[in-house]
């Protein structure tokens, strides 16, 4: 059995086929590279759940195998919930990381401690190309600090302050961060629905034991 991740992104390829392996090991999980999609996918939802959707049932439909797609994102409350859907392009088309958390740094300048709350945000979509799909969600509370901290992570880590651990997202070990985060509690809630999930795959829920 296969399943497809729809991102060019190698290491979310890697992160989630680690992650799907423990559960599932008869399924082998490949990249949009591997399965030789080339088409760019225009994310033109405007929640997390409907970019992850339409990512999902694209690749699902294109190649006719199931897709598991994510969407992601920081959402600032003192930014009424952005940059949220345009994280990764917040400070314009082809901005860097570091671009984008100079624009949210100057957008909170004169914003004081109590009012920089703010969450990350994951949806997951598994799709099979008859159009049956599974979602989970996850998120990831903090505050967004006024300076860049730690080398870790990547995107918005070094100024997502975990209140709890009292480090920045990126001063994290993977293991740690894939605990607290967002990506790693939709996955989490995703395996939770796992008789479901064995179904979608067309395996029994016994082949992942
Ligand atoms: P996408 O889901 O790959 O489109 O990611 C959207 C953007 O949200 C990324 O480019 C990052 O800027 C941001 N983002 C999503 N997840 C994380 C994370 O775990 N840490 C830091 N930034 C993140």
């Amino acid at each position: 059995m296969e399943l497809v991740v729809a991102t060019g992104n190698a290491g979310k390829v890697r992160e989630m086929a680690a992650f799907l392996s423990q559960y599932f090991p008869g399924v082998r999980v490949l990249g949009l590279r591997e399965v030789g999609w080339t088409e760019d996918i225009p994310e033109t939802g405007t929640t997390f759940a409907a970019n992850a959707r339409i990512k999902a049932h694209t690749v699902a439909k294109g190649t006719g195998l199931v897709a598991l797609a994510d969407d992601s994102g920081l959402c600032v409350d003192a930014l009424g919930g952005g940059p949220g859907v345009y994280s990764a392009r917040y400070a314009g088309p082809g901005a860097t990381d570091a671009d984008n958390v100079a624009k949210v740094l100057a957008a909170l300048r004169d914003v004081p401690e109590a009012q920089r709350g703010c969450a990350f945000h994951c949806v997951l979509v598994v799709a099979a190309p008859d159009g049956r799909e599974l979602i989970a969600q996850g998120q990831w509370q903090g505050r967004v600090l006024s300076a860049p901290r730690g080398s870790g992570g990547f995107g918005y880590d070094p100024i997502f302050f975990d209140e709890t651990l009292g480090l920045s997202a990126a001063e994290l070990p993977l293991e740690v961060k894939n605990e607290r985060s967002h990506r790693g509690q939709a996955l989490r809630h995703l395996l939770a629905q796992r008789e479901a999930l064995a179904a979608l795959l067309g395996i029994s829920p016994q082949e992942g034991a």
